[in-house]
């Protein structure tokens, strides 16, 4: 482990006063079990966010993962893993703990975790160190006898949480009283439903059952292009960044991109403006991404006018236009892996990968655009006592925190996951 890339440790000295920087609340070191009981998403970026009255609660785990240290429990993992072998596969999501990413076997973005889960049929288990709908993911694509375990059933997506079954359901009710479903003389259906990576399985259903698709921050504008190529509309859920700042890419006029508030009638727009959009936007964000500004990369420039800013495209749009570059987290990584000589790069993306990407990477400078650490809330809830606890369990023979995903919408979610396996990413 990398001591510098440790978050934990990183917070703990700023809350101890023994290093510089603030962090965005005290509470984020307190351990997640004490904050398990509470509703809400727990210290961090999301903290604020409203948490559904169904969103899965995690029950206690026993005291001897609350007490140990971070080394026992460290030792406990390596030899659980160990003594499992094959019959486990780690799935380390770029926004994890470096304290838990040490022991995956695969790290990366959702779109590469599903791939990896995919290609492990033998394995018994899959752990995944990631939130909700990425082991949901995990779970639509690996085979039935295989268990998908995520250590704390408290890890969700404040994100995937905003675009709820009832309300897309609702929204496509309205559209279709405007539209109909069927298609016109062209061949395209009003209307394609695309939804981000970052959704429950029930939304990914709902593409599937309604002629519609999955993308991730990779392959959105392939995906949009598929969408385009069947559609005359795009209707994009949850997060309206990554539906702008992709259709703007592809040239799409932005005021042709109405906002969808799920709580007001039509979206809280007028006939006449649906009619004329190109992608209706859902009114979700990433409150983790959603901190990035132009601000923040200005000071940036005027701290080095030749630092290299990156951010994700989840960020909102004048951000994103204010960087030199955007993308996914692939993309980041990617970016400064190439980078031959000694650079210096400012990026906006959650704070375990950027602090990781600087201890991996010691030629380059790689700084957070964000002076405040505020790692995602829901990622942060995988503690390395709740992965001992997993594995441990495992090999007593027990699965807890078995995420599975129903038959019926299971399938239809495979059909719109199928269709974006086959899109090819551009990077
Ligand atoms: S970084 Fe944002 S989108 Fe990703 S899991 Fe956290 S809240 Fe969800």
């Amino acid at each position: 482990m990398t001591t510098t890339a440790s978050i934990e440790l990183t917070l703990r000295d700023i809350s101890a006063g023994t290093a510089a920087g603030s962090m965005c609340g005290d509470e984020l070191i307190t351990a997640p079990w004490d904050v398990d009981a509470s509703p809400g998403y727990g210290p961090g970026a999301s903290t604020a966010d409203p948490i559904p009255a169904s969103a899965p609660r995690q029950g206690e785990i026993p005291q001897e993962y609350r007490d140990a240290s971070a080394e026992e429990l460290r030792d406990r993992i390596i030899a659980a893993k160990a003594a499992l072998g094959d019959r486990v596969v780690l799935l380390g999501h770029h926004y994890q703990r470096v304290e838990v990413v040490e022991h995956a076997d695969y790290i990366g973005d959702s779109f590469m975790l599903a791939g990896a889960a995919q290609n492990h049929p033998d394995a018994e288990a899959i752990v995944f160190c990631g939130v909700h709908f990425m082991a949901e993911t995990a779970d639509l694509l690996s085979t039935p006898d295989q268990a998908v375990i995520l250590p704390n059933l408290a890890a969700g997506c404040s994100m995937a949480d905003m675009a709820t079954i009832d309300e897309v359901e609702d929204c496509w009710e309205q559209l279709a009283e405007l539209w109909g479903t069927a298609p016109d003389a062209s061949g395209k259906v009003p209307v394609i439903p695309v939804t981000y990576m970052n959704s429950s399985a029930a939304i990914k259903g709902f593409c599937g059952r309604n002629g519609g698709i999955v993308c991730t921050s990779s392959n959105a504008e392939v995906v949009l292009d598929w969408a385009f190529e069947r559609g005359h509309r795009v209707l994009f859920f949850p997060d309206q960044h990554l539906g702008r700042n992709t259709a703007i890419d592809m040239g799409i006029d932005p005021d042709r991109m109405p906002l969808w508030n799920p709580r007001k009638p039509l979206g809280n727009n007028t006939a006449e403006v649906l009619d004329d959009a190109r992608v209706i936007l859902w009114q979700g964000f990433c409150s983790v991404h959603k901190r990035f500004t132009p601000t923040q990369i200005a000071a940036a420039r005027a701290a080095n006018p030749d630092v290299r800013v990156i951010v994700h495209p989840e960020c909102p749009r004048e951000t994103v236009a204010a960087a030199d570059e955007s993308g996914s987290t692939a993309y980041i990584t990617k970016a400064i892996e190439s980078a031959a000589e000694p650079t210096a790069f400012a990026i906006g993306t959650e704070i375990n990968l950027v602090q990781r990407l600087a201890a991996d990477h010691p030629q380059h400078t790689i700084t957070c655009l964000d002076p405040v650490v505020c790692p995602c809330s829901t990622m942060y809830r995988i503690h390395p006592g709740y992965l001992a606890w997993v594995l441990e369990s495992l090999l007593d023979g027990r699965i807890v925190n078995r995420i599975t995903v129903d038959a019926e919408v299971a399938d239809p979610a495979r059909t719109a996951l199928d269709r974006m396996l086959a899109a090819k990413p551009r990077i």
